[in-house]
């Protein structure tokens, strides 16, 4: 694919431009390169429409905000129609199997809903449907992940039910060698008039379902449906930084179509299993580990687990139960191109509770040197304000 110009430069205006502002200038190029004013002249029309596509991108305060990110990226496969003509098509993907994504996140709305964003990244191909016919459905499959597969990305195999085009009629309903005939209810027009009174009016025919057109001897083999179930597997890219309630889309993995419809797309919706060791927070994972007394005291290092292997972590001598420290970008990676989230540390600080005979001689002795007596408080500051209490 050659270069995309940038949005603004092709209206003409500035990064920073009002919505006003730019509204003028898509009228005044729109009016400028609009075919009617230029017949024949395909230069102008191509960019009439690129005009009308950046107008399209930029007058939409989400897309504008995608675009200002990503760039045409944003749009990959999407924009490229002509006035922005939403589908089910795809435009511009071409294999079904590579192109999962994580569709909107945690914010994602039913499965039927379609919000903006999510119709911008996958939707508008190229115009609207040219045939007729049933599509088919788009299906849903519930994929559990451990949060090791979300932080690192992986590849799953699934394998699903669905209905696909019958092989033995191609798709057709008939038996091969038998003809389609002309409706006998319709007489092909794929209508009935019906008569009711007075009154007379038209209802789609209810033996063709409108196509005008009746299989003379179904296929044997799907019984003139022209679809039969199958299971099918597909390899699954899961990209790391997903999360509960990540879709992912293939499109065209969904159900055939029926006549000539369109087949429906397969929506993965992800969810990540609980870890034992961490918790997740956005992209920071939190996790609380047991430190000795001694290392609290007087400092050390220790070896932490993170989710990409083991990291060292420095206890500064005098370190507090319940102190965290960030270990930086040893969180989840972000899907949306952010910096990589932090892992938190919590100490806590164990207390031994069994001491031999010489350990608890030589922690007397400790005690005695730090003038400890044994009932107070550890912090004077403690004691300080627990005072007023008593
Ligand atoms: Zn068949
Ligand atoms: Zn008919």
């Amino acid at each position: 694919m050659a270069a995309k110009e940038d949005y603004y430069a092709l209206l003409g205006v500035g990064k920073t431009a009002t919505a006003d502002e730019l509204k003028k200038a898509y009228r005044k190029k729109a009016v400028q390169y609009h075919p009617d004013k230029n017949p024949g002249n395909k230069e102008a029309e191509e960019m009439f429409k690129k005009v009308s596509e950046a107008y399209d991108v930029l007058s939409d305060a989400d897309k504008r905000a995608a675009y200002d990110r990503y760039g045409h990226a944003a749009f990959q496969g999407g924009m490229g129609g002509a006035g922005g003509a939403r589908g089910a098509g795809g435009g511009g993907f071409h294999d079904p199997f590579d192109i999962f994504r994580e569709v909107f996140g945690r914010q994602a709305g039913g499965m039927g809903g379609s919000g903006g964003f999510f119709d911008e990244m996958f939707g508008g191909g190229g115009g609207g449907r040219a045939q007729a016919g049933r599509d088919g459905a788009d299906l849903r499959y519930d994929l559990e992940i451990s949060l090791e597969e979300a932080a690192r990305g992986a590849e799953r195999e699934i394998s699903f039910r669905r209905a696909v085009a019958c092989d033995h009629c191609h798709g057709s309903g008939a038996e091969p060698g038998s003809k389609t005939v002309t409706c006998p209810t319709c007489g092909g027009t794929g209508q009935v008039r019906r008569s009711g009174g007075i009154i007379t009016f038209t209802q789609v025919c209810p033996t063709c379902g409108g196509t005008g057109q009746k299989i003379e001897k179904p296929c044997t083999k799907c019984h003139g449906e022209g679809r039969v179930q199958k299971t099918t597997k597909l390899k699954v890219n899961i990209p790391a930084g997903v999360d509960t309630g990540s879709r992912l889309r293939s499109v065209g993995s969904g159900e055939a179509g029926v006549q000539g419809g369109q087949t429906g797309d397969l929506y993965i919706v992800l969810t990540v299993r609980e870890h034992e060791l961490f918790e997740r927070h956005g992209d920071d994972l939190f996790c609380e580990i047991p430190i000795k007394f001694t290392l609290a005291t007087l400092g050390g290092s220790i070896e932490v687990p993170t989710l990409f292997g083991k990291a060292t972590l420095k206890i500064p001598a005098g370190t507090q139960s319940g102190t965290t420290f960030r270990l930086r970008e040893k969180g989840m990676p972000s899907l949306r191109g952010r910096r990589q989230g932090d892992q938190l540390v919590r100490v806590h600080v164990e207390v031994p509770t069994s001491l031999s005979g010489e350990q608890r001689k030589v922690l007397e002795e400790f005690a005695k040197l730090s003038g400890d007596a044994p009932s107070e408080p550890a912090s004077k500051s403690f004691f300080e304000k627990a005072k007023k209490f008593f």
